[in-house]
């Protein structure tokens, strides 16, 4: 049997979102607590170098993760890492439940949702089977390990393309296997792609399967030209995934409205559609996901949660203000 602990809001995920949050949260004087199920980061641990960032013209991810983490704690946010929150459910009282993988419940009148999203996987065979022996999903956690090799990067969008040009920092080559004629990404990332002789594109092309040597490592990757059905066999010891994002909503035990991606409706102010559950960042329907628009949303959603509060505290239901802890 866990813990209840209660707070004016538990904010769920420690990215850009979940860490501006916290700051607004605590610049109110609200008992916020977040739960982040690694370390405080996000997707900015996932990314090279931040140069579209006001204020920062180049700066490493992990810093600029450093410097949220840090200005949010300076505000008296307070920050649990390692904690997995397996389902938010709405109570009769209109309290929110949060529950964690060890049990423990975190009883809130708001949450708010920042948990991001997690990459799309191909489904193609050998892709689990490989997966951390020549597949990732992450450039900058495994790039070093393929030091003067020849790589492949799947998929046409920003991640794929920025990844693929950080990953020549290591590798002697890097093949970007694209679905279609044309990319995604946008103009500045495609630029810098086009501009790299390590680079090479290879257009209208799938990959069916990936295939490793015996010490279980990836040798290969069976493409097929999706026009010509032309199958051919391309020798890479490495295999980075970039196709996409899945919002992590699955956590939210209500009915709650998302768009036919899954990625949550809220309105101006951030709320979703069960009233005092707030998202922001990755995980919100939105035109794109940036950490200029994570912490925009997140802003917003901390001012509108300290209304929310109030206008509870006005009427029905009394506002949760002590915090702590009760068995
Ligand atoms: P994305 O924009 O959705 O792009 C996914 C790419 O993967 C698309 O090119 C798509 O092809 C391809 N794809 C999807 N399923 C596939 C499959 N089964 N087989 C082969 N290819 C497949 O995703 P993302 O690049 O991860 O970016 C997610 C969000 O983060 C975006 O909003 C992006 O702007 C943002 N982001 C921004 C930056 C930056 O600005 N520096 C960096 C990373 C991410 P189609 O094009 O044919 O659909």
């Amino acid at each position: 049997m866990g813990n209840t602990l209660t707070y004016d809001v538990v904010i769920i995920g420690a990215g850009p979102a979940g860490m501006c949050a916290a700051l607004y949260a605590g610049r109110s004087m609200l008992n916020a607590v977040v739960l982040e199920r690694g370390f405080p980061g996000g997707e900015l641990l996932n990314t090279e170098l931040v140069e579209d960032y006001p204020g920062f013209e180049r700066i490493l991810g992990h810093e600029l993760a450093e410097k949220f983490h840090t200005h949010a704690v300076k505000f008296g946010a307070e920050f649990k890492n390692g904690v997995h929150v397996t389902s938010v459910r709405k109570r009769e009282d209109t309290l929110f439940d949060s529950e964690t993988s060890d049990g423990d419940i975190y009883r809130s009148p708001a949450v708010i949702l920042t948990a991001g999203g997690t990459p799309v996987k191909l489904g193609i065979p050998g892709e689990l089977e490989y997966a951390g022996k020549g597949v990732s999903y992450c450039a900058i956690c495994d790039g070093a390990f393929f030091k003067k090799q020849t790589i492949a990067v799947i998929g046409g969008g920003d991640a794929a393309t920025e990844e693929a040009d950080f990953l020549t920092r290591y590798a002697d080559k890097v093949y970007l296997i694209h679905r279609r004629d044309t990319l995604r990404a946008s103009k500045i990332l495609q630029q810098r792609l086009f501009e790299n002789p390590k680079i090479e594109v290879i257009w209208d092309t799938v990959v069916d399967r990936i295939e490793g040597d015996d010490q279980g490592l990836v040798r290969s990757l069976r493409l097929r030209n999706v026009n010509t059905c032309e199958e051919r066999d391309l020798a890479s010891t490495g295999a980075f995934i970039f196709v996409g994002f899945r919002p992590n909503t699955g956590i939210i035990a209500d009915h709650v409205k998302h768009d036919a991606m899954g990625y949550l409706l809220t309105d101006g102010n951030m709320e979703t559609s069960i009233p005092g559950l707030f998202a922001a960042g990755d995980l919100r329907s939105q035109l794109t996901r940036q950490v200029t628009t994570a912490v925009g949303d997140a802003t917003t959603a901390a001012i509108a949660v300290e209304k929310y509060l109030k206008s509870r505290g006005n009427g029905s239901t009394e506002i949760i203000s002590t915090g702590g802890y009760s068995a």
